[in-house]
């Protein structure tokens, strides 16, 4: 067994943590309290191929394995949660299941201006009534003659304020209860329209919105894989996706940890650091512990999905494990903190409303249990 990353995979980690630490970490908490899209971040991204990173050269990528861009994931999420978050939902969620599951026609309509960071991504499954349960997608897609006609409405989609490209779910309603198909939606296309913005806890800075379609016209060439293959398109992208959200986490773990450790041995009660308490040095060796088992659950999903060998119950894992762990971690990082962890001035509450998230979007820590458990059982 080798624990190595490769040379090309430590350059790349040592380029993307300069990055994160000098252009991300400064500005976190002025985009937190932004609430917009961070454009120059994501411009930035885009120079360095992380819009493309796994997407083949052919199509504008840099050709990376999942492995690495996960590993850039981890070092963006330390830095900036809702820039890795940003990232994720137009990689691993627009753009990846285009490239996995399109025809070579929609590969180089679509990918080359997502991979350049030209266009953002989203992706549109969730419903007002349709959260965890998926088959209950109510968004109609009615066939006529070369095009569907959309009618429906999406909620909390990632990039969903400033995408140009969507990647949505709906269902051809002869074909039901299996009729759910895919469809790649662009801005501009008459019907195909932004609802409100989010006011969000946390991930401000990765803005969330709503999706309207009123009888959108979508051509029947920009149908992604075949009519009713939509549930298999939407959960396999999910899989990949928790990948991210799981290295997302174990980066605002990592943040959480560092910023502690120094915190406690600086913080001075009774005449000595408060790191001489095993209270709160236990807690430091947990948070260390259980970051270096989150990272190895989620290098060993990517480098299943690498192989090209199952990987969802690997990616439940890793997002259910790492999701808790960022959530206990923040938790505790604002106990070490004391009265200072609570004040906004500090830096433990933005982790603390970051890391909840992870527990929530790409399935539910429940919904991640389902799976793991459904494996289990079999
Ligand atoms: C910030 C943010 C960004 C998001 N981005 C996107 C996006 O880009 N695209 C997209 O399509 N969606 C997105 N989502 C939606 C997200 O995936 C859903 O919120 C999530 O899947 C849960 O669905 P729900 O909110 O409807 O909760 P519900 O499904 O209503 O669940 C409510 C509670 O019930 C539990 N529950 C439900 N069913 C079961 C069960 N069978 N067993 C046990 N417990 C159960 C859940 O675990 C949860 O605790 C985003 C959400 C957020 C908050």
């Amino acid at each position: 067994m080798d624990f190595e990353l490769t040379e090309e995979q430590k350059i790349m980690q040592e380029t993307i943590r300069n990055f994160a630490k000098n252009e991300l970490e400064p500005v976190a908490d002025e985009l937190d309290q932004a609430e917009e899209f961070p454009w120059k971040i994501f411009k930035r991204m885009a120079e360095l191929g992380l819009t493309g990173m796994i997407l083949p050269t052919e199509y504008g990528g840099s050709g990376s394995d999942e492995l690495s861009l996960n590993i850039a994931i981890e070092e963006i999420g330390k830095a900036c949660a809702s820039s890795a978050h940003l990232l994720d939902s137009h990689l691993l969620l627009c753009a990846s299941p285009i490239y996995h599951f399109g025809n070579e026609e929609q590969r180089q309509r679509f990918l080359p201006p997502l991979a350049k960071g030209e266009k953002v991504g989203a992706y549109g499954l969730t419903e007002p009534d349709a959260g965890s349960d998926i088959g209950n997608i109510q968004l109609k897609a009615i066939k006529d003659g070369d095009n569907y006609v959309l009618n429906g409405q999406k909620t909390f989609i990632s990039n969903g304020e400033v995408c140009e490209t969507a990647i949505v779910f709906g269902n051809i309603p002869e074909l039901a209860p299996r009729g759910m198909t895919a469809f790649v939606v662009e801005m501009g296309m008459p019907g195909f329209t932004k609802g409100k913005k989010f006011k969000k806890l946390g991930m401000r800075a990765a803005t969330t919105a709503e999706l309207f379609f009123e009888d959108c016209r979508v051509p029947a060439a920009n149908r992604i894989g075949e009519e009713g293959k939509g549930v298999r398109i939407a959960l396999s992208t999910l899989d990949r996706g928790r990948i991210g959200i799981a290295a997302q986490a174990v980066g605002i773990a990592r943040a959480v940890l560092e910023k502690c450790t120094e915190y406690s041995k600086q913080r001075i009660q009774f005449g000595a650091p408060i790191s001489k308490n095993q209270a709160i040095a236990w807690k430091l060796a947990d948070m260390a512990t259980e970051i270096e088992a989150a990272r190895f659950l989620y290098y060993k999903a990517a480098y299943l999905a690498d192989k090209g060998e199952p990987f969802s119950t690997n990616a439940a894992m890793a997002k259910v494990y790492a999701a808790e762990l960022a959530m206990k971690a923040a938790t505790w990082g604002i106990q070490i903190y004391g009265g200072y962890g609570y004040m906004m001035e500090y830096p433990m509450q933005r982790h603390f409303r970051d890391a909840k998230v992870t527990e929530i979007y790409e399935g539910t820590s429940e919904v991640q249990r389902i799976i793991i458990s459904r494996a289990v059982l079999s």
